[in-house]
């Protein structure tokens, strides 16, 4: 791991950067606000720890109330151990035998879940659970309409759920439908509309399965861009939204109902950086680049500076363009990038700076930086 870039107490002026900073206010009312929609919908939230990849947060969520954490990979879900989690859901297919056999450790410590949607893989989960004495509970993926993830032929689903309901150390639990596209369509009437296509073609599974004298306890899916009309819809049990911890650029181009840029939540995730050099009046150059940001999703924002417009990042430094009637930063001033797509950004960072009125009041490792396994 790399230095911490600040301690306990310090001002913002003191951090070193680039350094990932958090808002703590704004992210408290965040895991607040998303903690009582889904309360009051009837549903559970399990949040996806893929987006901070932090314990400490992992246990301000269980703290606010959610069941249990999602991870992406048998590695992350491990990282998320220290918060205290008792119920993780691995969000994928874990395949070879090592990954199987760390997947079977985990459900010795907590109660796990993870996903199928292919019955030869429905034989390797089983062999792997029987063989570690463990029980693995199972979400069949389907295809939640974008052809991504998930059981696309709805003729194969009943031997698919016989075959894990019939397969040893395995307890099918229910369906996941995740569709990550459609969180971040723009208009607000196709993103609800697609949301509530995706709940439908989860409903008709879910009633193959009942159908088959099978139970189907849990639906779980929707992410930040679609939870409300996954809540309205009223079918998901489980809601996984991630990014609503901290949102980001990209999620600030979707429109809600009004046409209006969707800000169900605060920004409180920040890039934050120092002016290097100052080369002229029209441009200054800082100390996030590539290595310290994440680009797949256009370049990062200039927090409450609509003069200045980040427009091009190397290794290790980024150009600031001043905007016609703009002030140029001066050298050694600080500036707050908000990152364009907030996960892989946290993914860069081996610490997490939380700040609160100005000074420094936590600084977290980012347990899960670098998890790919
Ligand atoms: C990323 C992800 C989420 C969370 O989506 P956000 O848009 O970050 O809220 C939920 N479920 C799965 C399977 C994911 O991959």
């Amino acid at each position: 791991m790399g230095p911490a870039p600040a301690r306990l107490g310090d001002g913002i002026a003191d951090v070193e950067t680039p350094a990932l900073l958090v808002d703590l206010d704004a992210l408290d009312a965040n895991i607040a606000a998303m903690a009582a929609q889904v309360r009051r919908s009837g549903a559970v939230l399990r949040p996806h720890g893929k987006t901070h990849k932090s314990a400490a947060i992992a246990a301000l969520q269980l703290a606010a109330g959610a069941v249990g954490l999602c991870a992406q990979k048998v590695s992350e879900a491990e990282a998320l151990l220290p918060s205290g989690v008792g119920d993780l859901l691995v969000t994928n297919h874990v395949v070879g035998a090592r990954k199987l056999e760390r997947l079977c450790d985990l459900a010795r410590r907590v109660r796990l879940t993870t996903l199928t949607s292919d019955p030869g893989h429905v034989g390797w989960l089983s062999d792997a659970a029987r063989a570690h004495g463990v029980e693995i509970e199972i979400l069949i993926e389907i295809d939640a309409g974008d052809a991504r993830m998930g059981l696309q032929q709805p003729d194969a689903l009943p031997d698919l759920a016989r075959a894990v309901d019939r397969a040893p150390g395995l307890r099918l639990r229910g369906l996941q439908v995740y569709n990550g596209p459609l969180q971040h369509m723009r208009d607000h009437g196709a993103r609800r509309q697609a949301a509530h296509e995706a709940a439908d073609r989860a409903e008709r599974a879910r009633d193959v399965i009942l159908s088959l004298g099978l139970a189907c306890e849990t639906i779980s899916g929707g992410g930040t861009g679609s939870f409300a009309a996954d809540l309205e819809r009223g079918l998901f049990t489980e809601i996984q939204a991630g990014s609503y911890v901290f949102m980001d650029e990209d999620y600030g181009r979707n429109l809600d109902a009004a046409g209006e840029p969707f800000r169900p939540f605060t920004q409180s995730l920040f890039v934050l950086t120092t002016v290097m050099r100052t080369p002229n009046p029209g441009c200054v150059y800082v100390d996030a680049g590539v290595k310290a940001l994440n680009l797949d999703c256009g370049m990062p924002g200039v927090h409450g500076r609509p003069d200045l417009a980040f427009t091009r990042a190397s290794d290790e430094q980024g150009r600031v363009e001043v905007l016609p009637g703009g002030r140029a930063p001066a050298l050694g001033e600080t500036l707050h990038l908000v990152p364009s797509h907030c996960d892989p950004t946290v993914n860069q960072y081996d610490w997490m700076v939380g700040v609160r009125g100005g000074t420094v009041a936590a600084v977290w490792p980012v347990n899960g930086r670098g998890c790919l396994i």
